[in-house]
């Protein structure tokens, strides 16, 4: 026996939709619930594979497609398109995922010069039944011109809206005329040619450029093709007590309960959505035709005891009489996925752990998001990445610490750079949002923005930004002016476009509750996601307030706490002699004077996170990005060269500068190997965070620090910084009479640790993953640099289908991963096992950490409670 190829709608269901497409699954599924579907049947997907493949039609499917047209022509007790009485089919795509309108659909295929007559006459053969028969006619040597042959949509001109049959029948003469102008053939005559063409024109539809686009953004998979489904045409189109209509068995937008849709009379397919005249309500509905309105109510409510879902659906109405074109499970906003998964369960039709499959982090980030009013935005002055989602509005300032110092003041500002460096962290903290006009995804302002949930837009190519104002063509923004960003669309608007912080996040951050229904059920299956998941969630945070709104939002500790901020602004200089010192006593001299500094840094946060773990990382980035740019210093000697003067300082700082100048800092002096090379450090870090978590415990607080060394590739690295740490507890504890328990762990995050994780762990009480550096070391792609470069067209190419910087790469740095917890946890069984990296805020990514038995995730805080759900959706 071949392949079967063809099912008639009575031999499929609903669980078939990747071999039968969703349409045509569910039409099965609707036909053997006894629903009035009109008969018909369905070609395979996989007859589409093998004829995108050869260009040909499979073998043996046209013996098929003979028998079940029979089949349907029995049924029907019509042939098709015969021309005394003839039967019309639809020839509709219908791919696995729902591609909304990217493919096409051929409608009233089998009318022929001959058949409209018959059609015209089994309608009642008076003028409004040629009115339709004519207008079926036009509308079909209009979709299968366009769909089959490529005519252009020009050649057709659109029906006024009062044509009587005569004027319908000229068009169609018009029509024909325009077809074979384009097409060099006349409209084909032979009904079962019409089919076939219009298969394979389905068939071909597949690879259209916007199916194509479509499928990249949404993700699915460009080889699975689409199934063809043939149905029996009904007629909306047949006077006013016809018509056809889309409705939903809840409102999509706001889940609200109860059924919603658009009625169109005396209309046919697509002209609901087209928008062409305006619809009616499902009210009106009931006043025109209650049988018909009570019929449509009763089917949608099987349908939503059958799917347990929201449904939306087509129908049309023939002469009085309802039919069923399709369902599915409705697509819905982001609040109405939450309170209609709610009210399923309070329903009864679905429990709770139901209910988490039905909503999904991306959902809830969306949620949380603040949001630009745009009827009130003006036309976006330029567009870029939309790098870190969210609504800013604030002065534009260029130079971060006017930034910081204007927040201070209590602004809201908008820092505007070319692109960001290290040192405009403070600017960036203090700033609303952040626009760049060179970057993308991945830039340095694209990952601090989205770590510290600030909004971003960079790479806005079309601004000009210079020392103190940008320019976008003859427009000037200066210092001061107020613009507005749009990191959820890359938008950037002059002036202030109203924004509101949404109802979720005010009340998942304590700063404002509200019973409304998306809150209460956002609410209410967090708190469900909380009881079902095994991963642990912390938040990165490097400051006291961080910390505090990451316990509002549910994290469970800081996973990661970088320090490196600690080292700029007012300190810069402090930092500066310990970079430059030549002796043991100048570099003692500047620890010494960061250390009491630092003890209030790490106080201050561990009071933020008391009774919960604070993993503090040590020291970084390499030095020189402490000290002023090579370029300014430069300029700055030759100045006062020029002018006869000595520069002092600024020359020992440019001399210092040129020694550590690296070409790769991202592989260079950096992490364990500063603390190694800058005697005193590392000790001196170590001692701040004991003596701060020694006078929080004889105050009677509760701190729980963890001591991370970044970047260690080697076992020997970490025991020589172990050592040394482990001494300077001791001596603490000696000198404060308080025991400090902190356990000393490392980052996993260069491959070379990855692979020898069994070693590591011999001096390692935790493991947490860099998987920031551990992509970018795992592909050797430099982070700072790959965004503007190739990833885009590595990402058309295919060559992965999503940056590996934002979704973890699982069969390669994935497999590191795998590799540390095993061995890892082979060589010490009760290793604590982390995630610290952007990626343990990605929802795709902490199903992978779930799988892989990590025991948590750290992520940005705003992600937390996304990183909740999605950890819980992990596990149920
Ligand atoms: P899409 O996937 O773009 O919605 P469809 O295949 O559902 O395309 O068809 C387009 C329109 O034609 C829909 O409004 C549908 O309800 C209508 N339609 C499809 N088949 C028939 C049919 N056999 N009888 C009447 N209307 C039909
Ligand atoms: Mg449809
Ligand atoms: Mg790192």
């Amino acid at each position: 026996m071949g392949t079967t190829f063809v099912y008639d709608f009575a031999a499929g269901g609903k669980d078939q939709s990747l071999l039968l497409g969703g349409k045509g699954a569910n039409l099965a599924e609707m036909t053997n619930l006894g629903l009035p579907v009109p008969p018909g049947f369905t070609i395979t997907t996989e007859a589409c594979r093998a004829y995108l493949a050869t260009g040909d039609l499979p073998s043996g499917l046209a013996e098929e497609l003979d028998a079940h047209l029979a089949a349907l022509e029995s049924t029907m007790e019509r042939r098709l398109g015969d021309p005394a009485d003839p039967l019309l089919v639809s020839v509709r795509s219908g791919a696995p995922f729902s591609m909304p309108g990217m493919m096409e659909t051929v409608l009233n295929v089998g009318l022929t010069d001959a058949s409209v007559e018959g059609l015209a006459a089994s309608a009642g053969g008076d003028e409004g039944a040629y009115r339709f028969a004519w207008d079926s006619y036009r509308r079909l040597i209009q979709m299968f011109g366009r769909t089959v042959c490529d005519v252009p949509a020009e050649a057709f001109a659109e029906p006024g809206a009062d044509l009587d049959a005569d004027g319908l029948r000229a068009l169609v003469a018009s029509y024909k005329k325009s077809f074979e102008q384009h097409t060099g053939t006349a409209f084909p005559q032979d009904p079962r040619e019409q089919l076939d063409l219009a298969i394979r024109a389905v068939f071909r539809s597949w690879n259209a450029d916007r199916a194509v686009l479509y499928r990249r953004q949404e993700r699915i998979p460009d080889d699975i093709g689409t199934a063809v489904n043939i149905v029996a045409m009904v007629f909306g189109n047949l006077g006013e007590n016809s018509g056809t209509g889309v409705a939903f068995t809840r409102d999509p937008a706001t889940g609200q309960r109860g059924a919603y849709g658009d009625y169109l009379p005396d209309a046919q397919g697509e002209d609901v959505v087209a928008g062409i005249r305006n619809t009616l309500t499902l009210d009106d509905l009931r006043e025109r035709d209650p049988a018909s309105y009570a019929r449509l109510i009763e089917i949608m409510s099987v349908l939503e005891g059958h799917y347990r879902d929201l449904c939306d659906i087509e129908f049309t109405i023939e002469r009085g009489r309802l039919w069923m074109l399709q369902t599915r499970v409705g697509k819905r906003t982001a609040a109405a996925a939450f309170v209609i998964a709610a009210q399923l369960v309070d329903e009864g039709v679905i429990d709770l752990d139901e209910a988490l499959r039905r909503v999904s982090g991306a959902q809830l980030s969306r949620l949380m998001f603040p949001t630009f009013d745009l009827d009130a935005a003006p036309e976006p002055l330029a567009t870029g990445v939309a790098a870190a989602p969210g609504a800013a509005v604030g002065a534009a300032v260029f130079d971060p610490h006017r930034a910081a110092a204007l927040a201070a003041q209590g602004r809201d500002v908008i820092l505007v750079r070319r692109e960001t460096m290290p040192d405009d962290l403070p600017g960036m903290i203090a700033a609303r949002g952040i626009l760049t006009s060179r970057g993308g995804k991945t830039s340095h302002a694209a990952v601090v923005a989205r770590g510290m949930g600030r909004t971003c837009v960079c790479g806005a190519e079309a601004l000009r930004v210079e020392a103190d104002r940008f320019t976008v063509g003859d427009l000037v923004i200066n210092e001061g002016d107020v613009i507005s960003i749009d990191g959820t669309s890359g938008a950037v608007y002059a002036g202030a476009v109203p924004v509101r912080e949404s109802d979720v996040a005010r009340a998942l951050t304590g700063t404002g509750d509200s019973d409304d229904a998306v809150v209460v059920a956002v609410r209410r299956l967090l708190t469900h996601a909380d009881a079902r998941r095994r991963l642990g969630v912390r938040a990165n945070a490097d400051t006291p307030d961080d910390a505090a709104r990451a316990r509002q939002l549910g994290a469970q500790g800081i996973g990661l706490c970088r320090t490196e901020h600690m080292f700029l602004g007012d300190r810069r200089q402090v930092v500066e002699r310990l970079v430059l010192a030549t002796d043991d006593e100048a570099r003692n001299a500047a620890l010494a004077e960061l250390l009491p500094l630092q003890r209030e840094d790490f106080a201050g946060i561990l009071r933020a996170m008391d009774g919960h773990p604070v993993t503090i990382r040590l020291l970084d980035p390499p030095l020189h990005e402490f000290l002023p740019s090579l370029e300014d210093l430069a300029v700055r000697v030759a100045l006062a060269a020029e002018r006869g003067e000595h520069a002092g300082h600024d020359e020992e700082l440019l001399a210092a500068v040129r020694r550590m100048h690296e070409q790769n800092p991202m592989l260079g002096l950096r992490g364990v190997r500063l603390g190694l090379v800058v005697p005193g450090l590392f000790a001196m870090q170590v001692r701040a965070v004991a003596e701060a978590a020694a006078a929080l415990s004889a105050a009677g607080g509760d701190p729980r620090p963890e001591l991370m060394v970044p970047l260690v590739g080697a076992v020997q690295e970490l025991e020589a910084v172990r050592a040394e740490a482990l001494d300077v507890l001791r001596l603490v504890a000696k000198e404060t009479g308080v025991e400090v328990d902190a356990a000393i762990g490392t980052m996993i995050e260069v491959p070379r640790a990855a692979l020898t994780a069994g070693d590591i762990a011999g001096a390692a009480e935790f493991f947490s993953f860099g998987t920031n550096d551990l992509t970018q070391m795992g592909w050797g792609f430099s982070r700072d640099d790959v965004e503007g470069s190739f990833f885009s067209r590595y990402l058309d190419l295919g060559i992965f289908g999503v940056s590996p910087f934002e979704s973890i790469d699982r069969a390669g740095v994935g497999r590191l991963v795998r590799i540390a917890v095993e061995e890892g946890r082979a060589s010490r069984p009760d290793l604590h096992i982390g995630v610290c990296g952007e990626h343990g805020g990605d929802p795709d990514s902490i199903h992978f950490f779930h799988e892989v038995g990590v025991d948590y995730v750290s992520c940005s805080p705003f992600r937390v409670p996304v990183a909740r759900l999605e950890a819980a959706r992990a596990a149920v």
